[in-house]
């Protein structure tokens, strides 16, 4: 993981109009962030932290008030740019409905392929292997409004997979998903991270959804506190207590019977558990 894809180098952004001699509170305040290609980088933090903000500088949706953000060496400085960089950075949303284009599965992933000017041929092509990597290829002539939530999120990535974008930024995509659609969203972004290298920025407020990533960025009032690998930034228990946030259910539950160390997941918890009872679990 050499390759730096997004170079945030402190980044402002302001939602208010700048009053006469006075300074808007900015939404990002100094923000700076290296994401490299292959990484799957968590980002949490509150409502209103900042995270959806710093989701649009990464595919320059917006652009910084002060500072830079340079996506694999194009500065995101006008709309030209700007259209270049979304052809390498890819958005999914937290509402499944709000992004679907089409009443036909299959033509809702060639859409965005089609807007980028792809030949027929190819983009044939491209939406059945897209719809096969999210294991949605038998629903490819179904409507979209008769999938559940987290079939629709699936579709809405085979479509940023279509554009064979380079990074996907996915806003809070299971937030409101039940268990089942959750499961399948986050097991369909680990496989494009992990088997087609797909580098991932994936915000969100589970925690437990953060522990497998690369590097979790934690952010609060428009800032970065802390990022560090998931292990790092989870043994801040208190830390992270301090600013409101959950750590994973199975380091809270380790970190109050006292137990040293910070244990991540399920497994982790059951292996020290274990070892603690004697072999009783
Ligand atoms: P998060 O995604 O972490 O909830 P946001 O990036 O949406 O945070 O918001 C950061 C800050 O910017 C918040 O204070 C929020 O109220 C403000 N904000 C977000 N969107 C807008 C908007 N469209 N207009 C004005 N302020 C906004
Ligand atoms: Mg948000």
């Amino acid at each position: 993981m050499e390759n730096k894809l997004i170079e945030i180098k402190n980044a402002y952004y302001f939602y208010d109009p700048e009053e006469e001699g006075k300074e808007p509170e900015p939404a990002l305040k100094n923000v700076s962030l290296d994401i490299y290609e292959g990484e799957f980088v968590a980002v949490l933090g509150h409502n209103g932290s900042g995270k959806s903000t710093l989701a649009k500088l990464c595919n320059a949706v917006f652009e910084p008030a002060r500072g830079t953000v340079t996506v694999d060496g194009i500065p995101s400085d006008s709309e030209e740019n700007g259209d270049l960089i979304r052809r390498k950075v890819g958005m999914v949303f937290q509402n499944p409905d709000n992004q679907i284009v089409a009443t036909i599965v299959e033509d809702d992933v060639a859409f965005g392929p089609e807007n980028l000017g792809v030949d027929p041929a190819e983009i044939r092509k491209r939406v059945d292997s897209a719809l096969k990597s999210v294991n949605m290829y038998e629903y490819r002539e179904r409507q979209p409004h008769n999938l559940s939530g987290g079939q629709k999120q699936r579709v809405a990535i085979a479509g940023v997979i279509a554009m064979q974008t380079k990074c996907i930024v996915l806003d809070e995509p299971t937030a409101m998903l039940d268990p089942m659609g959750r499961d399948e969203v986050m097991d369909t972004i680990h496989k494009l991270n992990k088997e087609m290298g797909i580098t991932v920025v994936l915000i969100t407020h589970f925690m437990d959804e953060a522990v497998k990533a690369d590097r979790v960025v934690i952010m609060d009032k428009g800032e970065i506190i802390t990022t560090g690998t998931p292990r790092e930034v989870f043994s801040k228990v208190d830390f992270l207590r301090e600013h409101k946030l959950d750590v994973p259910q199975s380091t809270e539950l380790c970190n109050a019977l006292g137990i040293k160390g910070c244990v991540l997941d399920t497994d982790e918890c059951v292996e020290v558990l274990g070892r603690i009872l004697g072999g009783a679990v």
